[in-house]
Order: structure tokens, then sequence, then C-alpha cells
């Protein structure tokens, strides 16, 4: 991998250009940071949780026709890619009020949401990475409204197949953030990861509201048994494969 040309460094992750032209090699490190790199920490086994829990949910979504950049997991935390271009857009969709919506909101944490709530955010750490109003979004112009649209339909449709998938494995998708790019052929796909990095997923078998966070939130807050949760998440992703 050394040999390999590195093209991009990020927070938990690290992009190779592979041998093959179009594909890249994601390696997944167990680095941690919060709150916009404030807080910084190390999850051990962190980057295989994420590569794997994430290999098993794009094969999924491929399965029921959403495209991803998702070509092989080549190690436990090592992933081929189809090489794209990414929008600079970080798309949460949200089934259950947390984080910054309560936050920003003052809905009460765990109010289920009358539908899902799909929210654009300008992927530019230097800015905080703000949420867009639809008019900011057609300013900016990063995509056309056709293309807003595209990313919305999927996002929606992502969440209820991801949502049927983990109340297989008898957790909860609270919210989760997805990121899509360009592929060679210009056609819009899901990218990046989703791990209990990008998540917030709670143990359906478990009313405690701190006992049953099993994602990120653990590291943020201070939870303690941060390594555990990730690795519940990734032993019910495995064995509940549908
Ligand atoms: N999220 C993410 N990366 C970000 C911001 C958010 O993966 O840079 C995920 C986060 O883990 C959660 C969802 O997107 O599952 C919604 O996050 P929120 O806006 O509530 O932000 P937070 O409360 O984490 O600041």
């Amino acid at each position: 991998m050394s040999q390999l040309e590195k093209l991009y460094e990020g927070k938990a992750k690290i992009v190779y250009r592979s041998q093959e032209p179009d594909v890249f090699l994601t390696y997944f490190k167990d680095d941690a940071t919060a709150f916009n790199a404030q807080k910084k920490g190390t999850i051990t086994g962190k980057g295989e949780v994420n590569c794997t829990v994430s290999a098993i949910l794009f094969q999924w979504l491929e399965s029921q026709g959403i495209p991803t950049h998702y070509l092989e997991q080549t190690a436990p935390n090592e992933m081929l890619v189809k090489a794209v271009k990414i929008i600079p857009l970080e798309v949460v969709v949200r089934n259950i009020a947390a984080g910054s919506l309560t936050r920003e909101t003052g809905l009460e944490l765990g109010t289920i949401l009358p539908q899902p709530l799909v929210e654009f955010y300008l992927k530019n750490d230097a800015l905080g990475d703000p949420l867009l109003t639809r008019d900011r979004l057609s300013l900016l112009a990063i995509v056309t409204p056709e293309q807003l649209e595209i990313l919305e339909k999927m996002a929606l449709s992502i969440n209820q197949h991801l949502q049927k998938f983990f109340l297989n494995c008898e957790i909860t998708l609270v919210d989760f953030k997805l990121e899509f790019g360009f592929d060679s052929k210009g056609n819009i796909i899901l990218a990046d990861e989703i791990s209990p990095d990008t998540c917030r997923l709670w143990d359906a078998t478990e009313s405690d509201p701190q006992a049953r966070i099993l994602d990120k939130d653990r590291f943020r807050q201070d939870l303690g048994a941060i390594e555990a949760a990730y690795q519940k998440v990734r032993s019910r992703v495995t064995d509940k494969q549908i």
C-alpha cells in the first residue's frame, strides 16, 4: 500500500490511487475526531468495523438497486471503490430527533419525526459544515436543481433500505450522513462510508438512553465502552445480513 500514490488523507480515511484506472483504495483509520476535529482520539478496531460495516451495507444497497462506489473489501480495513468526484455536500437523513436537530430546534431527543427529514450541509471544515437553505443551495450551484432532486430521492430510498436492514439487526437508525460523487460516466453514485462514525444507531433491545448508544456519540459524549459498542454493531450487522 505504501507504494501507492496517496490522493487524500481525511480525519478517518486515506484514499490511494490503485493499479487500476478509475479505482481507488480506501484505508479506514482508527483515528477519531469530533466537533470539527477539536476533540481527537483513537478507537481501537474502528477502522476494521467501519470498513466491514460499510462493505456489507453498500452490498445490501446495491442489491436493492442503489448505485454505490463499492467494489471489494480487500482487507479488514481496506476497500476498493470506484473513483468518483465527490460532491461537496453532506446529505443528512433523520428519522428521530438527536444531535444538532435537538440543539438547534429545541425538539426533544428521541422525538420520532412525522416523516424523514433530508438536510444538506456544505462539506467545508473551514466554514464548520454549515446547514444550507434551499436558496443557498441554489445560489452556490454545487449541483443543478435536477441533481438536487436525485440526491434527495436517493437519500430517502437509502433510508428506507437501511431502516429495514438495521431493524433486522435490532438496531434503530436514528440519523445518518451520506456523501455522493460523480462516477467516470457522470452518474451520481453513493460514496464515502456508512458506519457507526456516520450514523446514530441505538440498540433496540436496550431502553436506557445512554446504554443504547452504539455509535460515535459514545466518543463525542465520553460515555466509555466505545470499542464494545462498535464491535456490537459489527457483529449484529455481520450475523444478521438479509
Ligand atoms: N455526521 C457525520 N459527519 C459530520 C456531521 C454529521 O457523519 O461531519 C453524522 C452524525 O454522525 C449523525 C448525523 O450525521 O449521524 C447528523 O449529525 P448532526 O447534524 O446531528 O451533528 P452533530 O450533533 O453530530 O454535531
